[in-house]
């Protein structure tokens, strides 16, 4: 069996090299190109293309992919907002993703960033380079163990995370629109307003749905204790930015750490060195000290790349041979 990789990054190469060590009756061909109707000869022979898009792929390509008797793609990650499914479906092709890769990973960078607020490590930073060394009130902080963190959306990733506040003594509740019972283990539940009211710490793991647009907003901040630390590790449009910048003004937040951004099409995992971004809020968020801003980076870890590499070429393997595969878009 033969499967063509395309849109390998420098950062995939040795991952990708340990996945053909321990698959060796599979032949793997890898190309740093995007998949064109100009490079498709690249995938004759194949029996799979694993592909990592960021934007929508040509219509035409499906068509040329069947000619070459390949009918399953594979999606190198959780989101496939750029294939036509409806298209795939008429030509009886099926797309595989990776809808989990490492809900670990963005609990880690969600408690990572919660201390970095908790320990005022913004605060201490900014006074160490004045030459301020001093012990005082500003900068006194809690430990995680007396806090309250709150978790609004408990999948897998809120999941990840409670487990993780948990080995660091947290008060953990929670709000989901579908109380789990995996998830009671690790919290209580209680109502948003409740879990509002009661955090000193607040993270969001709930999907970007019309439902969720600017659900973080100056209503829901009103309600929130004075001095919380919001952090959104979710999607960029769950969160009302200007909302947030007037509450970290006001001393309603003391911190917000932002992974996402609701305008970051344009810059994330792009080089701007040098070039101005055009965006004014974008400046003011990557200026201030109250908040840490990240381009959508929460996942990026060796384990997560790892996952994202080996089970989208394992899935489109397993269902060639078997038919069937837990991971297919468009059963
Ligand atoms: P998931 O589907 O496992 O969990 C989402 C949960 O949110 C579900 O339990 C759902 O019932 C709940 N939910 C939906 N709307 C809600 C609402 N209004 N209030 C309360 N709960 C609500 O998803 P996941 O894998 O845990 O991913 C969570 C989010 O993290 C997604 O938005 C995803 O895009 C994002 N994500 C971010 C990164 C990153 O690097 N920053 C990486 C992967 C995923």
């Amino acid at each position: 069996m033969k499967v063509v990789v395309f849109n390998k990054r420098e950062d995939e190469e040795k991952l990708l090299e340990l996945w053909e060590e321990k698959n060796p009756e599979i032949e793997v061909e890898s190309y740093a190109e995007a998949l064109s109707l100009d490079n498709i000869d690249l995938a004759k022979g194949a029996d799979t293309v694993s592909l990592s898009s960021v934007a929508k792929l040509d219509d035409r390509l499906y068509g040329a992919l069947k000619d070459l008797g390949i009918n399953v793609i594979s999606q190198r990650s959780a989101g496939f907002d750029m294939y036509n499914l409806d298209k795939m479906n008429e030509l009886d092709m099926k797309l595989i993703n990776v809808p989990s890769y490492s809900p670990n990973a963005i609990g880690e960078f969600v408690v990572a960033s919660a201390l970095y607020f908790s320990r005022n490590l913004n605060l201490i930073h900014e006074n160490v380079k004045k030459h301020d060394f001093r012990w005082q009130l500003p900068i006194l902080s809690r430990e995680i163990r007396t806090m309250t963190v709150g978790i609004v959306g408990t999948g897998r990733i809120g999941r990840a995370c409670a487990k993780l506040f948990k080995g660091l003594g947290a008060n953990i509740i929670g709000y989901d629109v579908y109380e789990s019972e995996e998830a009671k283990e690790l919290l209580d539940y209680v109502s948003l307003d409740d879990l509002y009211a009661q955090s000193d710490i607040i993270t969001f793991h709930v999907p970007a749905t019309d439902d969720n647009y600017h659900m973080i907003n100056e209503d829901s901040i009103s309600k929130m204790k004075d001095g919380v630390i919001l952090i959104n590790a979710a999607r960029g449009t769950i969160l009302d930015t200007k909302a947030v910048l007037k509450a970290l003004d006001d001393g309603k937040i003391k911190g917000a750490a932002l992974d996402v951004y609701e305008h970051e099409f344009d810059i994330v995992n792009k080089d701007k060195q040098g070039k101005d971004l055009n965006d004014d809020m974008l400046d003011e968020i990557i200026k201030r000290n109250d908040i840490v801003y990240t381009p959508h980076i929460a996942f990026y870890t060796e384990t997560a790349l790892d996952n994202l590499i080996s089970l989208a070429i394992d899935e489109s393997i397993n269902y060639l041979k078997t038919g069937s595969s837990p991971s297919i878009v468009n059963k």
